[in-house]
């Protein structure tokens, strides 16, 4: 139906008015079915193109995917929320396993972070009553110019990407039913998501 709101998948057009959610206190407790459609309606007002809730199951983690960190990417063990200060994809495995509820947000091109966007989320989702909500980004974290040496400064906002805590985000994406394709210059929009687990 043209313009239903489903928790399958929601576009930027197709959003209404913003809601608040519950005070603390007054909310869901952790475990309970969480509202979808209003968590996508939130994602897409921050600037998701899309948003739906998925498996945490259905997420990929692989050993191969810290090497691609290690051995390619210039960040890598620059920043508190890169590897190898991160959890590795066996470590992850067992986190996944811990939640029964996950949404996948969609964005696309570099002006708007998917990090940000699961973060105020997961933020606003916790104050709910869901005490387990934890957000993974993309890409390394831009926060500070140079990341603090001793300690995270922003430990509030900073969140690891997928990516970082070994998961296989072509698969896991692909495997949820949204495109992904390898960017090979700037011309490319790229195609870039957020996670945020929920239980
Ligand atoms: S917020 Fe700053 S200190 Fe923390 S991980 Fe990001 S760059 Fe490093």
């Amino acid at each position: 139906m043209a313009g239903a709101l489903t928790s399958e998948s929601v576009t930027a057009e197709q959003l209404p008015r913003r809601e608040s959610w519950p005070q603390a206190g007054q909310g869901p407790r952790g475990g309970d079915s969480i509202d979808f459609d209003r968590l996508i309606r939130r994602a897409c007002e921050l600037g998701a193109i899309e948003a739906k809730p998925i498996e945490p199951r259905s997420v990929v983690t692989a050993p191969w995917v810290r090497l691609k960190c290690q051995f390619g990417c210039p960040h890598y063990n620059t920043r508190h929320c890169c590897p190898p200060h991160t959890p590795t994809y066996e470590e992850f495995r067992k986190v996944l396993d811990c939640y029964t509820q996950a949404l996948l947000i969609h964005s696309q091109g570099m002006d708007v972070s998917p990090t940000r966007i699961v973060v105020e989320l997961e933020i606003e989702v916790f104050l709910s009553g869901y005490h387990k909500a934890l957000s993974l980004g993309a890409g390394p974290c831009w926060l500070c110019k140079e990341c603090c040496p001793d300690r995270c400064v922003h430990p509030l906002k900073a969140r690891p990407a997928m990516e970082a805590c070994g998961i296989d985000v072509y698969s896991t994406v692909r495997a949820n039913g949204y495109s992904i394709e390898v960017v090979r210059n700037r011309s490319q929009v790229p195609n870039r998501y957020g996670l945020l687990l929920i239980d």
